[in-house]
């Protein structure tokens, strides 16, 4: 099922809490819906999930809004009743017959393997396994849209990942059935916003500041907040003044040093030139190197943090702190920092959106 908002505005009281959001979900669609706590995520969940009245606007459905699953971190489960009467509770508000019921929690909890947990009371199970109770309640009724809020955020690391691999393989296989895979999932996680969402919402304040896919988020963020808020290492930053010399379009950081940009940027900057902005490059795209060779500084290591694959270096650049990548524990504390100017982002010191080539 699809869902399009128009134009919804939210107040409480006098407070503007969403603005202007214009959003289509599409039919058996992934939506991640990221942004700082407070931006707004949890209200336009309870809007289109009809918990909340828009104050304007517009939410458009073809189907009726009635059977939503919900999935929140603060999930509830009879604490008096075994799994089994849990997962079978709205079915039997239903009055299915019982033969029905029972064909139903049993395909449910295979799936989501917890069928040897029925007999038990929740509190027999672990965090990951009521987890997995939850979801099943959301998924019995076979429901034509499902929304997340935050579902895993209470949980330890190894189990997050578990519990992400099983929704999003749950996903696919709702689509392969032929059933209703609308998914809006809330996080504040970018990691599983990268990883899970078909498209990416990001939310600041109540505006979206971007939707699209993960790798546009990931490689065209529209300014510098989505260039900051997606990416680990953080993108590293740094302010300088843009000068022509020696028909070279030169970055300075300060007085010292400067960095030469690729003449592609020639026509884009010229209302720049002996002005400043901020130049963005991700850690991958400065590397170690023994040598000079061109927009490279000689600095420090100081700090090393090793995660197996590579290394993280820290180091200073012109008074900032910046992270660069390395396949090697380098075994200097001195070296060269390579930056490679094709992949760097100009950001306008002012509005601080993403100049675009
Ligand atoms: P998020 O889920 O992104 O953390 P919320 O949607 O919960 O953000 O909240 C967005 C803003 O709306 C916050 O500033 C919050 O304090 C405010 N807010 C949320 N619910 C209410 C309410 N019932 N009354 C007044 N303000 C609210
Ligand atoms: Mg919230």
């Amino acid at each position: 099922m699809s869902i399009i908002l128009k134009n919804i505005n939210k107040f409480y009281g006098k407070t503007q809490v969403l603005s202007n959001i214009d959003l289509e979900i599409k039919k058996d669609e992934f939506l991640v819906l990221i942004g700082p706590s407070g931006s707004g995520k949890s209200t336009l969940l309870k809007l289109i999930s009809g918990l909340e009245k828009v104050s304007s606007g517009e939410i458009i459905s073809k189907n009726p809004l009635n059977n939503i699953a919900l999935v929140t971190q603060n999930y509830t489960l009879y604490p008096h009743m075994n799994i089994f009467d849990n997962l079978a509770f709205t079915l039997k508000m239903d009055k299915l017959p019982k033969g029905e019921i029972l064909k139903k929690v049993e395909t449910i909890a295979k799936k989501l393997h917890i069928n040897n947990l029925l007999e038990r009371k929740p509190h027999q199970l672990s965090g990951g396994q009521r987890q997995r109770v939850a979801l099943g309640k959301a998924l019995i009724k076979n429901p034509s849209l499902f929304i997340f809020d935050e579902p895993l955020s209470s949980l330890d690391l190894k189990l997050k990942i578990e519990m992400k691999l099983q929704i999003m393989e749950l996903h696919k296989q709702l689509i392969a059935e032929g059933k209703d895979a609308t998914t809006i999932y809330v996080t504040h996680d970018q990691f599983e916003a990268m990883s899970m969402g078909d498209r990416i919402c990001i939310l600041n304040n109540g505006k979206i500041i971007q939707l699209d896919t993960p790798e546009k988020i990931y490689s065209c963020p529209v300014n510098k907040f989505v260039a900051e808020f997606i990416g680990y290492p953080t993108m590293n930053f740094i302010t300088g003044k843009l000068k022509r010399e020696e028909n070279q379009i030169r970055f300075y950081p300060n007085d010292d040093f400067f960095l030469v940009l690729s003449s592609d940027y020639e026509k884009k900057l010229e209302n720049y030139i002996n002005k400043h902005l901020i130049l963005g490059i991700r850690y991958h795209n400065i590397l170690l190197s023994d040598y000079f060779k061109g927009n490279s500084i000689l600095s420090e290591i100081s700090l090393i943090e090793n995660n197996g694959e590579n290394f993280y270096i820290h180091f200073d650049f012109c008074g900032t702190k910046f992270v660069a990548n390395s396949n090697f524990n380098p075994n200097n504390n001195r070296c060269y920092f390579h930056f490679d100017m094709e992949k760097i982002y100009l950001f306008d010191i002012g509005t601080e959106e993403t100049i675009t080539l």
